[in-house]
This record gives C-alpha cells, sequence and structure tokens, in this order.
C-alpha cells in the first residue's frame, strides 16, 4: 500500500500516521520528523530546512525530494509506505510521481482529513511532543497535566512553530501551495476525504474504512 495523508497543520496527519503505518505494517514517513531530526541532530541540512521552518515557510522542494528520494529508496520501503507531509505543493507531487514511474511503482490513495479552522488552531496551540519517542499529545484532549510522555516517560515540548504567529503563516501557506493537491489528486481519482473530527480512534477508523477497498 502507498499512501499519502494530507491535510491543514494540525489536522492530525502525524497522529493518525502512527496508527495506520501501524495497522498496515508499512514504514511512515514524516518529512517533518526528518527535517527535526537533522536541526536536532545540527547537521547541514538541518541548518538550512531551520531558517524555513521557523518562518513557517517550505524548505525548498529540491532539498526536500533529494531528502524523500533517499528515504523511499531504503529497503523497508520497498512494499509500501505512508507519507505525512510529503508533497506539499503540486511540483512535489509531479516529482513523487514520476520518481515512483521510474521505479515501476504508483501511488494507490491519497487520505484527506478534513477539519475546520478553528479546531486546526486549538489542536496546534496545545500540541506537544516527546523529545523522546517523538508521540504527540495534546494538553487538553489528553488531559497532560505534567510535562511528561505517557507512553515513555519523556519530556514533552511544544514545537518552535506552533506559536500563534508562526501558525497563521503556515496556514496561509497550506491554502496557497498544499490545498491545490486536493484537486490535482482528485483529477487522479484517487483522493478520498475523510471528517477528521471526533476522537483518535474513530477517525483512524473512518481512514481503515477508506483504505481498505484500495487494498490490494
Ligand atoms: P505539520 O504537521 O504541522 O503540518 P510538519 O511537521 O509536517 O508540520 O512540517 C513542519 C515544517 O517542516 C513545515 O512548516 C515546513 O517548513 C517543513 N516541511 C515539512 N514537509 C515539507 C515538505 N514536503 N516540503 C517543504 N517543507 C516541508
Ligand atoms: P498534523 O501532523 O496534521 O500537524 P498532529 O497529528 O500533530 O497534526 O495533531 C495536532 C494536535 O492535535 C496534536 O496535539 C494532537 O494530539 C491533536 N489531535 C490529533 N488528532 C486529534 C483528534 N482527533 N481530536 C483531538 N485532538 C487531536
Amino acid at each position: 500500500m502507498r499512501l499519502v495523508l494530507v491535510g491543514p497543520p494540525g489536522a492530525g496527519k502525524g497522529t493518525q500516521a502512527q496508527y495506520i503505518a501501524s495497522n498496515l505494517s508499512i514504514p511512515k514517513i514524516s518529512t517533518g520528523d526528518i527535517f527535526r531530526a537533522n536541526v536536532s541532530g545540527g547537521t547541514d541540512l538541518g541548518k538550512l530546512a531551520k531558517t524555513y521552518m521557523d518562518r513557517g515557510d517550505l524548505v525548498p522542494d529540491e532539498v526536500t525530494i533529494a531528502m524523500v528520494r533517499d528515504r523511499l529508496s531504503e529497503d523497508d520501503a520497498q512494499d509500501g509506505f505512508l507519507l505525512d507531509g510529503f508533497p506539499r505543493n503540486v511540483a512535489q507531487a509531479e516529482i513523487l510521481r514520476d520518481m515512483l514511474k521510474d521505479w515501476g511503482q504508483e501511488l494507490d490513495l491519497v487520505l484527506e482529513l478534513v477539519v475546520d479552522d478553528d479546531e486546526v488552531v486549538r489542536r496546534l496551540a496545545g500540541r506537544r511532543t516527546c523529545s523522546q519517542c517523538g508521540r504527540i499529545w495534546h494538553v487538553e484532549f489528553d488531559d497532560k497535566k505534567d510535562d511528561k510522555c505517557d507512553a515513555c516517560g519523556g519530556a514533552l515540548f511544544q514545537r518552535d512553530d506552533d506559536k500563534e504567529e508562526t501558525v497563521r503563516h503556515r496556514l496561509e501557506v497550506y491554502q496557497e501551495q498544499t490545498a491545490p493537491l486536493v484537486s490535482y489528486y482528485a483529477d487522479e481519482d484517487i483522493l478520498v476525504g475523510v471528517d477528521a473530527t471526533g476522537p483518535v480512534e474513530e477517525v483512524t477508523q473512518r481512514a481503515m474504512d477508506a483504505i481498505r477497498p484500495f487494498m490490494g
């Protein structure tokens, strides 16, 4: 199964990607996570990406695509993958299509997580990430009174780009650059919209129901 998740920042892509990828036994490939790991590791890629991420802008396509190409070439991605946060504009989508074609592969399905702007802002304002295992929590919805991860005990942190100013800009970037992917993939007949409101488990159920008909 070769899957892509699209949706605005805060829609729940990372949260759902954890469960969907584990249900389908495919690797979850999150470009945001890979960039953040490079930022923490102080690599050249991380230094470059950080200047864009701090502003809420997209990292240049050239850099992002090279990184995804490397990741998709690894052994564990040969029989399927779940992309979270890539592609993020039509140019990336076109290159992904060509890259997969060269390898005799194609996308099976693109899931669009649908939530309104107010909910997105609430979700981003309360988002916390575990510095140890990377799990995603929410201060209000997960009732996080302490700053510890329930899964591994690691310290939780708030992402720099989840500050209000940056969030507003990221939502604009989504509307301008990423939202056009919805009609792009609808034209290719591989887009399915999923209502991403309500409890996390219910959204996962809806996503799995949408995926099942596309499984080989
Ligand atoms: P969110 O989950 O809130 O949508 P991500 O973790 O996916 O955010 O991405 C964080 C940041 O990483 C983005 O704002 C952008 O700067 C960079 N980034 C992630 N994926 C891409 C991509 N496909 N193309 C360009 N930049 C990206
Ligand atoms: P994205 O990767 O699309 O930016 P995340 O998966 O990081 O989104 O989720 C953003 C925030 O919303 C996190 O704090 C997460 O715990 C919370 N969240 C995700 N799904 C739901 C849901 N169904 N209901 C309430 N909160 C959610």
